[in-house]
């Protein structure tokens, strides 16, 4: 999946501001390009698991549609546990044509953002393609950290 790196560090930042509890969002996009980032608040509000209510669901996948995207990825944040799914996150993947992103080690200077398929109880790594993001000048921005 191709992603700009301003929206992962979109994800990061919203996962830290998160903290104890697992953040979560979706992602809208065209094939396997990620565009934008759709926070959404933790149901369960839970360090361990997850949940988006089916109203901010339903609301967040029309916005996604009225703004000429598709649901392309489904975000959340493991803040002490692994960036890899979960047998819950395996178990509850519902949506096969999405690409699952975990955040990991939030706390620390490294936070990892991996990317999974989860297909029929099969999980798959997908590569994150980060796309560096040219500031208004035409200049990268400067980087203080790599998520890779
Ligand atoms: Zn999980």
């Amino acid at each position: 999946m191709e992603i700009p790196e301003t929206l992962c560090r979109q994800m990061l930042v919203f996962a830290k501001e998160t903290l104890p509890n697992e953040a979560c969002g979706l992602i809208g996009g065209f094939y396997d390009k990620a565009v934008r980032f759709y926070p959404t608040p933790n149901a369960a509000a839970s360090p361990t698991r997850y949940c988006i209510d089916p109203q901010v669901l339903y609301e967040t996948l029309q916005r996604i549609g009225e703004e000429g995207c598709s649901l392309v990825g489904i975000f959340h944040s493991h803040p002490y546990g692994p960036p890899t799914p979960s047998q819950t996150d395996v178990a509850l993947a519902y949506y096969p044509q999405a690409v699952y992103l975990i955040a990991s080690g939030l706390e620390t200077h490294q936070p990892v953002l991996r990317a999974f398929r989860i297909i029929e109880g099969r999980v798959e790594e997908e590569p994150l393609i980060v796309q560096p993001t040219l500031s208004q000048t035409g200049r990268l921005p400067p980087t203080e950290s790599k998520e890779t």
